[in-house]
């Protein structure tokens, strides 16, 4: 086998590591983080905190409508008591008494309103927790297929890795040599000739070059420097 072609299939396996370093380096990056999932958990977070607030009001309210009820029950029980029986201050207690009234009125809307606020937060803070249970199984088994895939591509990478030193070592070293600096400057090292043309400058080669390339030794494009391959 011509050099050419034993450092164009040293080539086709770099690529084929490039390729699969890159598509692990990208599962890797995957690995143990899960935006969606700590997004939904702090959502739950907020809206069972907002649920917390509003079940305090909620018993603040009650405790208020508690007190003016037992404030309202006393003045009623002084206003027909009997005892009372100056016509101002009777007055007095029968405004009292209204302003109470008012008070306890208004004061159970408010709650009516808290209660179903408290409702709609319960709905919420249900919905929410079973959408972040839900991601987060998802997550899992998601990692756990990554996981899966890592390992394989690894056990791959290193079996090319292998290759590409069983392949490299039939190779003259010299010839080596050029190859791995080549493919430092120009990521490509061999390029096919096709047609008479360069498939790296896409430049047609002169005969004399063509015809060292047919010969299947070390020749490099006079125009990009490139080995040159003839399939
Ligand atoms: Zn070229």
């Amino acid at each position: 086998m011509g050099v050419a072609k034993q450092l164009y299939q040293l080539q086709e396996v770099d690529l084929e590591v490039e390729s699969n370093e890159r598509a692990l380096s990208q599962m890797v990056s995957q690995l143990g983080k899960s935006e969606a999932v700590v997004r939904a958990q702090s959502k739950l977070a907020s809206e069972q905190q907002r649920l917390d607030e509003l079940r305090h009001q909620q018993h603040s309210a009650e405790w208020e409508i508690d007190d003016i009820v037992s404030k309202l029950a006393a003045a009623d029980e002084q206003l027909y008591s009997g005892r009372i029986r100056n016509p101002k201050e009777l007055t007095n207690l029968q405004h009292e008494v209204d302003m109470l009234k008012a008070k306890r009125d208004q004061l159970e809307n408010n709650a009516l309103e808290i209660m179903d606020q408290v409702e709609l937060a319960e709905a919420s803070v249900v919905a929410t927790g079973s959408e972040v249970e839900k991601l987060e199984a998802e997550w899992h088994s998601q990692q756990q297929q990554l996981s899966a895939d890592v390992e394989v591509l690894k056990s791959k990478l290193s079996a090319l890795q292998h290759k590409r030193q069983l392949l490299s070592a039939e190779i003259d070293s010299q010839a080596v040599e050029v190859y791995d600096e080549l493919r430092k400057q120009k990521g490509q090292a061999v390029a096919k000739v096709e047609q008479g043309i360069c498939r790296g400058c896409r430049i047609s080669l002169p005969s004399s070059e063509l015809q060292q390339a047919r010969s299947g030794d070390l020749m490099q494009c006079g125009s990009c420097g490139r080995v040159l391959f003839l399939p």
